[in-house]
């Protein structure tokens, strides 16, 4: 990076952005005098992806550095946040409750942000090209595209009967209502299945998050009916707590349970959709048949990150002390498309990743050494409207091409129903904060 440019002072005036920080920062110095525009010298720093990640690096890059000109490429006007969208599903909140939009990024964090999607690097020029045709120079790349829902993993499957009959809701939208419409009108005693998927994927309690809620509508509207979660694991996060719930609410464990749990190990691992028998086939060649079938498909890494050479496998490999691509020079890859073992692909992970790379690339910007890094993981679950859980992780870096060390507590079940309400609560309310932290 040419670092002669950060002395070129550009973009948002001192005034606009001490409108944004508050006084405090001027006695900071964070700023020195601005010109009214960027200017043609200022970096310019392009985010594929619009999404938690994209986002989270755009507003805390701007907050680092007044002066960089950055834009996020992104294709929808609106994003709908998957974190709380279970809810969606028995009724509690809408999508609507969870969707912003860009307009106070663009006014008051000045971050143009292009409605079309990134097609192609020509990474010899530092260009993005864009599908309607616009090129972007950059100085810097981040990508955070999100993953691929790899609906083909499952034979039979794909993403046309995934926005049809069979749903995977793994990304609030569409499928998110269509799951919580057949769901609201399954017939008496019919049957749900839930298919999770292999290890990794996006938000790992999710699933089985996802199951509870459905369990406890159903409890109220068809209390006859079943929900079966087949899984391509053997164990899952929070499975110290879940099934406790479940045995609480809903007789986990006995002959009246609303709610069964099948382990790989005992034939969980869905391999095949039937759709015109609607049922699902599992590697020991049992055949489920569910009313509702809602398979949550393996992932790997988005699609624009697996086209433009990013990846090595399922994943794109990064050097954990900045997130720079491994593959790719000036390019940065966080969220869920990062091999990022053993951090979890969570909202709340690419949030920290978005800081690390906004404050690498602003000291590399600076002409400064890159920091250490030091992530964390605060992550909250729920199990109901009046349960909550939680867990702490630190991933400390371990030196280039090495795993992360990390340290996790996880809580225990919570008998006290007090407490199981504050954790709801706490849970409940970081999801309002976060989507704040993000987007205003
Ligand atoms: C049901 C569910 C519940 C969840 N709950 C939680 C939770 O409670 N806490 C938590 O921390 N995490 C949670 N998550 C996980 C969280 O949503 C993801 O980990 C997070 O969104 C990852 O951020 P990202 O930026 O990688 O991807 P995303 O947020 O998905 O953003 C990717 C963006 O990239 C855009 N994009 C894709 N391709 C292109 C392209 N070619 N050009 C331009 N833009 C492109 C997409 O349109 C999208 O907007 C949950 C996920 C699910 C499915």
């Amino acid at each position: 990076m040419d670092n002669k440019n950060l002395n070129k002072k550009a973009g948002i005036t001192r005034r606009q952005m001490l409108r944004i920080l508050g006084a405090g920062a001027a006695s900071y110095g964070l700023f020195g005098a601005s010109s009214k525009a960027f200017s043609k010298s200022a970096a310019h720093i392009v985010i594929v992806g619009g999404g938690i990640g994209g986002a989270a690096a755009a507003k805390y890059l701007r907050l680092l550095n007044a002066d960089v000109k950055i834009t996020i490429v992104e294709p929808k006007s609106q994003y709908i946040f998957c974190p709380g969208s279970n809810e969606v599903l028995p009724g509690w909140v809408t999508l609507e409750d969870l969707m912003v939009t860009y307009s106070t990024l663009k006014s008051r964090y000045h971050i143009n942000v292009i409605h079309d999607k990134a097609a192609t690097i020509d990474y010899d020029k530092k260009q993005l090209k864009l599908e309607k045709g616009d090129i972007l120079s950059y100085h810097k790349l981040i990508v955070s595209p999100g993953p691929t829902h790899n609906y083909e993993a499952i034979d039979g499957f794909n993403d046309t009967l995934a926005e049809g009959d069979f749903p995977s809701a793994y990304t609030a939208g569409r499928q998110t209502m269509n799951l919580h419409n057949q769901l609201f009108s399954m017939k008496k005693g019919g049957t749900v299945i839930i298919s999770s998927p292999e290890d990794p994927y996006r938000c790992p309690p999710a699933p089985y998050e996802r199951a509870s809620y459905i369990t406890a509508m159903l409890k109220e509207n068809n209390p006859t009916a079943k929900v079966l979660i087949l899984d391509s694991k053997n164990d899952f996060i929070f499975s110290n707590v879940y099934p406790v719930y479940w045995k609480d609410r809903f007789g986990y464990g006995t002959d009246q349970s609303m709610i069964e749990w099948v382990p790989r190990k005992d034939g969980g691992q869905v391999v095949k959709l039937d759709a015109t028998n609607h049922s699902v086939i599992t590697a020991d060649g049992h055949v489920h048949k569910g009313d509702v079938i809602n398979i949550i498909p393996p992932e790997k890494a988005g699609q624009f990150a697996l086209q433009n050479d990013l990846s090595e496998g399922d994943w794109c490999p990064v050097d954990f002390l900045d997130f720079s691509s491994f593959k790719q020079d000036h390019v940065y890859v966080i969220g869920d498309s990062v091999d990022g073992d053993p951090m979890p692909k969570t909202g709340y992970i690419a949030s920290n990743q978005a800081r690390v790379v906004a404050q690498a690339i602003n000291d590399e910007l600076h002409g400064r050494e890159v920091g250490t890094p030091f992530i964390i993981n605060d992550c909250v679950a729920m199990a109901g409207k009046d349960y909550g859980m939680a867990l702490s992780e630190t991933f400390r870096y371990a030196g280039k091409g090495k795993k992360l060390g990390e340290h996790y507590h996880i809580l225990g079940p919570e008998s006290n129903k007090a407490k199981q309400i504050i954790r709801q609560q706490v849970a409940e309310n970081w999801q309002r904060t976060f989507r704040k932290d993000i987007f205003e």
